[in-house]
C-alpha cells in the first residue's frame, strides 16, 4: 500500500454562504446585519433557500433580488420540485434569470411529510431533481448546482453507487457543481470525491459546513437529513448541551477542522450554512490557515 501524499493544488477555496428568507421584519434586519459582516470575507457567491413546498417563493426572490442590487455578489437560488408543475417551475426559473440570479440549485425537495416520508408526485410535475436540471439547462444562462450526500441520500436505502450514478447523470445534463449536506466526517467527503473522480466527473463539490451552536438543533437536523456525525464528536457536543459558550466554541473548532481537512482533500470551495447569523462563520473563517497564511 502506498501512502497518498498528493495535496490540494488549490491555494484558496471559494467561500459561499447560505441564507434562508426570513419570516418577519426582525428576521430580515438580523439577516442584513449578518450579510453586512459576512461581506467583509468577499464571498464568491451566496445561496438563498427555497421553503419546503414552495412556501417562500416570493421571499426567496425578494431577498435574492435585494441582495444582488445591494452587493453585486452572485446569487444561487435554490428551487425544489415539491408541489409545482413543469410550467410553474419554468416560470420560476425564468424569473430567477430575469432578476439576475447567477444560478439555481436544482433540488427535488423533501416530501411534504418530511425527508423520510414517501415522495408524493405532483400531476404535471417532476419526480426527480435531474428533470429540473434538464429544464434549467434548456432555459440556459443559469449555472446549475445540485445536492450531494456524503452520507448517502436519505431515500437511497444506503445505495451510494446509485447516488453517484444520479450525480453523473445530472452532470451530463448540465450541472457544474454540487453542494453537500453538512459534513462532519471528512472521510465521507473524500469517498464521495473519489467515487466521482473515478467516473471522470468534473463537478466541483462544495462541502456544506455547519457551525453547531445548539445541541437539540443539530440532533434534530441529523435525524431529519440522515446526516452522519462521528460518535466521538456527538458525545463531545452532548457533554456541553447545558453549557452554550463551550458548545459554541466546540462547534467552531469542529467545523474549522472539517474545513482544513476537506480543503486538503481537494475541496474547491467551502459552503457555510450560516442560519442567517454571522458570528460562528466569521470565527471559523478567521482561523482557517489557507485564508490567513
Ligand atoms: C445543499 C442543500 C441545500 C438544500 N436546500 C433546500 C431548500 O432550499 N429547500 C428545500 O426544501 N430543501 C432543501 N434541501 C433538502 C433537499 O431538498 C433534500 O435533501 C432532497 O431530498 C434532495 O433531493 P435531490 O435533489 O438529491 O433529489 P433526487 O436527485 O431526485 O434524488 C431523490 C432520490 O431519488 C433517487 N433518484 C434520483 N434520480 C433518479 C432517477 N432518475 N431514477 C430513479 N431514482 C432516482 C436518488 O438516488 C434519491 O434516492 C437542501 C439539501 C442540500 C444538500
Amino acid at each position: 500500500m502506498s501512502a497518498d501524499t498528493s495535496v490540494s493544488e488549490l491555494s484558496k477555496p471559494t467561500i459561499s454562504f447560505e441564507f434562508f428568507p426570513p419570516k418577519d421584519e426582525q428576521g430580515e434586519s438580523n439577516l442584513w446585519a449578518a450579510i453586512a459582516e459576512l461581506q467583509n470575507y468577499s464571498p464568491d457567491f451566496v445561496s438563498i433557500t427555497y421553503g419546503a413546498g414552495g412556501g417562500t417563493r416570493d421571499r426567496t426572490v425578494k431577498i435574492a433580488s435585494e441582495f444582488i442590487a445591494k452587493t453585486g455578489v452572485p446569487v444561487i437560488g435554490h428551487l425544489t420540485c415539491v408541489g409545482s408543475t413543469r410550467e410553474e417551475l419554468k416560470e420560476i426559473l425564468l424569473q430567477y434569470k430575469a432578476e439576475g440570479f447567477s444560478g439555481v440549485l436544482a433540488l427535488r425537495g423533501d416530501p411534504v411529510g418530511g425527508p423520510t416520508s414517501p415522495w408524493v408526485s405532483t400531476p404535471g410535475g417532476f419526480d426527480y431533481a435531474n428533470q429540473l436540471v434538464e429544464l434549467a439547462a434548456e432555459i440556459g444562462d443559469l449555472s446549475i448546482g445540485v445536492a450531494a450526500f456524503p452520507d448517502v441520500h436519505p431515500a437511497s436505502n444506503g445505495n451510494f453507487v446509485q447516488d453517484i450514478n444520479v450525480l453523473i447523470e445530472k452532470e451530463q445534463q448540465g450541472a457544474t457543481f454540487a453542494i453537500t449536506q453538512f459534513v462532519f466526517d471528512s472521510g465521507r467527503y473524500e469517498a464521495l470525491r473519489n467515487a466521482l473522480d473515478q467516473r471522470g466527473s468534473k463537478l466541483a463539490i462544495y462541502p456544506g459546513i455547519m457551525p453547531v451552536t445548539s445541541y437539540p438543533q443539530i440532533v434534530r437536523m441529523l435525524e431529519l437529513s440522515g446526516g452522519y456525525m462521528p460518535k466521538a464528536t456527538r458525545l463531545r457536543f452532548a457533554r456541553f448541551q447545558n453549557d452554550p459558550a463551550s458548545l459554541k466554541k466546540l462547534g467552531i473548532d469542529v467545523a474549522t477542522q472539517v474545513c482544513e481537512d476537506v480543503f486538503a482533500l481537494g475541496a474547491e470551495g467551502l459552503h457555510f450554512y450560516t442560519l442567517n447569523t454571522a458570528g460562528p462563520t466569521m470565527e471559523i473563517l478567521s482561523q482557517l490557515s489557507m485564508l490567513t497564511k
